[in-house]
């Protein structure tokens, strides 16, 4: 199995080392032709906008489009983002997940928290008990869902952190910085 992550901005680097921990192959992706051959793609966390506009210059978006529709595509923060069809506001999206984002909804850097996650799906496909973990830095609400796409992740409160539809995940928080390679290995289930 290769796994692709999207090398444009962002922390591409931690997600590179989780998938290399956990025994996979991987590359990163800056070119159309890089997604050749992949079984899979992260989009990793960073600036939405700044990846938005990259993906744009390097010819990224309609290749990333093409390839999200018959692989497993996984955005965290800004990958999430990057993957939805609305955040109420101009820059350019790939559009391809049926969620409605709100950037920045707990505020600014310094508002950035911890919190513990009940992820059932997390739980069944990686046979474990515990919570999941997560690190939300100046993260993504994701306000809604709709069409194909469910809810993953909620916090306490019941606002919504991870979502799939089908083969694409996203989640606001980020699973690179954690211990925790559970994630990691959800996603490579879907992928596999
Ligand atoms: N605030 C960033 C954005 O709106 C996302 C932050 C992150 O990826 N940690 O794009």
């Amino acid at each position: 199995m290769k796994i692709g992550v999207l090398a444009l901005q962002g922390d591409f680097a931690e997600h590179i080392a989780t998938l290399k921990r956990l025994g996979v192959e991987t590359r990163e992706v800056r070119l159309p032709e890089n997604l050749t051959g992949l079984d899979g793609l992260i989009i990793p966390g960073g600036e939405s906008t700044t990846i938005g506009k990259l993906a744009t210059d390097f010819n990224l978006m309609e290749p990333l489009r093409q390839f999200g529709k018959a692989h497993t595509v996984w955005g965290t923060c800004a990958g999430a983002i990057f993957l939805s069809k609305d955040v109420s506001r101009p820059q350019p999206l790939l559009g391809i997940m049926d969620i409605k984002v709100e950037r920045n909804a707990f505020g600014r850097q310094t508002d950035s928290f911890e919190s513990d996650l009940d992820i059932h799906e997390l739980k069944q496909a990686t046979n474990s008990s515990h919570p999941y973990h997560a690190f939300f830095i100046r993260a993504p609400i994701i306000e809604s869902v709709s069409g194909s796409a469910k809810i993953l992740a909620t916090l306490p409160d019941g606002r919504i952190v991870a979502a799939q539809q089908g083969h694409l995940l996203a989640t606001s928080f980020h699973p690179e910085l954690t211990g925790d390679t559970r994630f990691h290995e959800y996603f490579l289930s879907l992928a596999s």
